[in-house]
């Protein structure tokens, strides 16, 4: 091993080849060449100090936005998934990047607050939350964020307003290459119980309407402004449509899902043959929502 190798090994759980489509929703894709699992923040601050400038790195929460290319990572990837504080502070939540976003929502209706409950219904963690501006049923993070603490790739930690992160619509604008690993949401207080409905419907609402019992990365695509990305793939005939092991849902065509055996070529190859179609039939360009670790084929 070289030095810096065994620096992370001392200072969090270190690991080299790990299978990355065990670690997805969407479960495609080949193996990290390395991965790193800080304990605290203090363990990524001096774990960043070490690393070779050159050496690629790829925040990892729930993996549940993310396709994998099936060559796998030639980097580091690194799991934020044990920094796991949750404090409440008046009408302030500050969350650790690991806290799943249901727990966040849950802990927030435990206190009676407001403004988080689409939370409920989105499988990832508060980092990769704040990465991607998750949002549903009209709430997204950007209405509630506060702030963001991210470690930079000079292992220096710093806090950003959110309106120094210029979040839209499914984006942020971290700083390049840097990792989340705190934020704060100001909320509003509410009705303990009026907030657990709202988020006992939209967990209804999303039962009848997406595949959740099949792997699946949520909405592969943006919607476009005033559209949708499920009924313009819809419309262009693609619902269902296969290609390997992967498919065009047939419960809601904004969805991929792994059939079991599916590659991330098959995976490129649906999300190539749906921006081509709809292209072609309605001249718009669909914009991937998942991220891809590499975009192969
Ligand atoms: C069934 C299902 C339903 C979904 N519904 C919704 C929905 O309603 N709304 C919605 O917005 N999304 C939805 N998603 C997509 C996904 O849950 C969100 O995008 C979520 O925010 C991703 O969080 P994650 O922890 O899984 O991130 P990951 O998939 O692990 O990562 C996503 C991106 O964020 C980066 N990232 C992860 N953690 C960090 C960090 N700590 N610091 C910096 N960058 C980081 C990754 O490198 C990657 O680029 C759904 C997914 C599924 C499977």
């Amino acid at each position: 091993m070289m030095r810096w190798q065994h620096q992370l090994a001392d200072l969090g759980e270190f690991q080299a080849d790990v299978s990355l489509a065990e670690k997805t929703t969407l479960g495609v894709g080949g193996a990290a060449r390395w991965m790193f699992l800080p304990p605290d923040v203090a363990a990524l601050q001096q774990a960043l100090r070490c690393l070779p400038p050159t050496l690629a790195l790829l925040p990892l929460g729930r993996g549940s936005n993310l396709l994998i290319a099936d060559e796998g990572f030639d980097g580091l990837v690194i799991d934020t998934g044990a920094l796991r504080e949750l404090r409440r502070d008046g009408l302030t939540l500050v969350a650790g990047a690991g806290v799943r976003m249901p727990k966040l929502a849950q802990y927030a209706a435990q206190a009676g607050l407001s403004g988080i409950e689409f939370m409920a219904t989105v499988p990832g963690d508060v980092g990769g939350g704040v990465a991607m501006n998750a949002g549903a049923f009209g709430q997204q993070w950007s209405d509630t964020l506060s702030w963001a603490e991210v470690v930079e790739r000079d292992g220096q930690c710093r806090r950003y307003p959110a309106t120094a992160l210029s979040m839209r619509y499914r984006r942020t604008a971290l700083p390049t290459g840097s990792i989340v690993v705190r934020a704060a949401v100001s909320l509003r207080q509410d009705d303990r119980d009026a907030v657990r409905q709202r988020m006992r419907r939209m967990r209804q609402q999303r039962g009848g309407s997406q595949p959740l019992e099949q792997p699946n990365c949520g909405s592969v695509f943006k919607n476009p402004a005033g559209d949708h990305a499920a009924r313009l793939i819809e419309a262009a005939g693609l619902k269902g449509h296969c290609i390997g092991g992967a498919q065009i849902s047939d419960v809601h065509a904004n969805f991929i899902v792994n059939r079991g055996n599916a590659t991330a070529r098959d995976v490129v190859a649906l999300i190539r043959l749906a921006q081509a179609t709809v292209k072609e039939k309605f001249a718009i360009e669909l914009e991937p929502e998942v991220r891809m670790s590499a975009l192969s084929s």
